[in-house]
């Protein structure tokens, strides 16, 4: 039967919970265990795919097409295990699902509450599926002491009865603040922290400490105490060069074997983190750097783009290079000449985005890196934009552009209302219709054209991506793109669908309609982004 793990945290958020509870699974996978991480986040949305880049950072889409909290992106990166609809919970869902019961008549008649509905509705979900699993994770969003997170504490509190004695156990993730003028590490913060956790009927098993400097045992002994928690079990959790390190550190100060302690486990395999220990020597020692400019929107929230960061990371060990980012705002071009700002780099990249405001920026982008020779990478907007531009400038078809801007006689990129699922079965969309969960989501198939540039990348012409997307290329301007010199290589597999394009006669000019940074992890570094970085590293001035 699996045990469950319940990481809550305190003081402060962006501590880093997801990163933790993905490094802790790390360790516990390195021991030979089989694991599971889940998300429940508190907010009322019923997925994050609504909400906006800037508040909550990018939405991870699974291979099931869910829309879903970014730490989730973090779980399989450190894992490899696929995330996917059950992974994830929110408050919203959970009452969309009992409000639809309660509406059925499900309830005969019953009043429905927080206590037991929700909170068995919540214990439910974190029971659910997991007989695979040596050891389920699951990680409340936000701090302890949130309003809306309440029912999810309540949750996890009754599952500690619930369960067999020594099936759970409970972390809680906290900050020692450094007060300079007092020359001081203060413990308070987190003893309130572990009161409030305990208010509501929750003794940790295990503090993991966030500080930014080396916690002296007197404090440590000092968390021990007032927090009523063993003193191993006090773990410091310092800043790491890299989040691919975090594993190793956390292990190395006895995270994963306080775990085992905590559930009575004796005698578990010791943990293999070669693997880590291979990567993080090449993320220590690179043998030469590439420059990267990030041509987008969200540019200021770094959180935004996290997968597409970590791909990129990814490539850059695939080739033992550093990978240097430099971040543009898409609408500096549309008042200034690219020029000075992307003469030095090594490659161009335009993410997916949203919307018109900064697209001609990114297509000056794209027509930038067509005309200078320099590598370039489109993900979803990012090639729907160089399309447009290809559309324009190649083709001459000079009032390209995409109906997302705006009704267009010429609708190079147009909304889709009828795709292909796998299996033959049809999704239709209306362009009126909710915004919710709407778009083309999750993994299809596509098929790449023998010969072309991209099928040699995968080593294959027929692959499974990721998508996140209500506009595609319009097959109909098929002939004259390619005619000018931009091939369609991929399609969806009825050949309806542009999945990737290309140009044959640049070093590096490709663009994807799917997001393949979702699939890439430090250890199977994604073939996109690693023929990308190598492209950049490569790349010598043409002009
Ligand atoms: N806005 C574009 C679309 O909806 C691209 C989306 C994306 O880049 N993820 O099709």
């Amino acid at each position: 039967m699996a045990r469950y793990i319940f990481i809550t945290g305190g003081v402060v958020s962006s501590l880093g919970k997801g990163l933790a509870s993905a490094a802790l699974g790390a360790a516990l996978q390195a021991r030979g265990y089989k694991v599971r991480l889940r998300k429940l986040d508190p907010y009322l949305n019923v997925d994050p795919g609504t909400m906006s880049p800037y508040q909550h950072g990018e939405c991870y889409v699974t291979d099931d097409g869910a829309e879903t909290d970014l730490d989730l992106g973090h779980y399989e990166r450190f894992t490899g295990r696929p995330a996917n609809k059950q992974d994830n919970i929110t408050t919203g869902r959970i009452y969309q699902e009992i409000i639809a019961k309660e509406r059925r008549g499900d309830y005969l008649g019953g009043t429905v509450q927080v206590i037991p509905h929700v909170t068995d509705a919540i214990k439910n979900f974190v029971l659910e599926g997991n007989e695979d699993y040596d050891f389920v994770l699951c990680e409340i969003g936000g701090t302890v002491g949130d309003i809306e997170g309440l029912p999810f504490f309540e949750a996890i509190r009754q599952l500690g009865n619930e369960l067999p004695r020594g099936q759970a156990v409970y972390i809680h993730l906290t900050l020692l603040p450094y007060i300079p003028s007092a020359g001081e590490m203060k413990t308070k913060p987190t003893q309130h922290s572990v009161k409030e956790l305990r208010s509501i009927g929750i003794q940790p098993d295990i503090l993991l400490v966030r500080c930014d400097r080396k916690i002296p045992e007197t404090e440590r002994r000092k968390l021990s105490l007032f927090c009523n928690v063993r003193e191993q079990a006090v773990i410091p959790a310092y800043d790491a060069r890299s989040i691919y390190e975090v594993p190793l550190a956390y292990h190395a100060e006895g995270l994963d074997t306080q775990v085992l302690e905590a559930f009575g486990i004796t005698g578990a395999p010791a943990a293999d983190l070669s693997r880590w220990v291979k990567i993080n020597e090449i993320l220590q020692n690179p043998e030469g750097e590439v420059t990267i400019a990030v041509v987008g929107k969200y540019t200021v929230l770094k959180d935004a783009y996290k997968s597409l960061i970590e791909a990129l990371v990814h490539g850059g060990i695939a080739n033992k290079v550093k990978v240097n980012l430099e971040w543009i705002e898409s609408e500096v071009f549309e008042k200034e000449d690219p020029a000075p700002y992307l003469e030095n780099v090594n490659g161009i990249l335009v993410p997916g985005g949203f919307g018109e405001r900064g697209s001609e920026g990114k297509i000056a982008a794209a027509k930038y890196a067509r005309e200078n020779k320099i590598p370039y990478f489109g993900i979803c907007f990012g090639m729907q934009m160089a399309v447009v531009e290809a559309a324009r400038n190649m083709a001459g078809i000079k009032d390209a552009s995409s109906t997302e801007f705006g009704p267009t006689d010429v609708p190079v990129v147009g909304l889709m209302t009828e795709w292909e699922k796998e299996g033959g079965n049809k999704e239709t969309r209306r362009a009126d219709g909710d915004l919710g969960g709407t778009m083309r989501l999750g993994a299809y198939n596509a098929v790449l054209a023998q010969g072309s540039r991209i099928a040699d990348i995968y080593g294959s012409t027929e692959i499974s991506e990721r998508h996140r997307h209500r506009y595609e290329v319009n097959i109909g301007f098929r002939k004259q793109l390619e005619d000018a010199g931009l091939q369609f290589a991929g399609t969806s597999p009825d050949g309806v669908l542009p999945e990737t394009v290309e140009i044959a006669d640049h070093p590096w000019f490709i663009g994807v309609q799917y997001h393949p940074e979702l699939k890439s992890r430090p250890f199977e570094p994604h073939p996109l982004f690693a023929s990308f970085i190598a492209a950049a590293r490569d790349y010598s001035r043409l002009v």
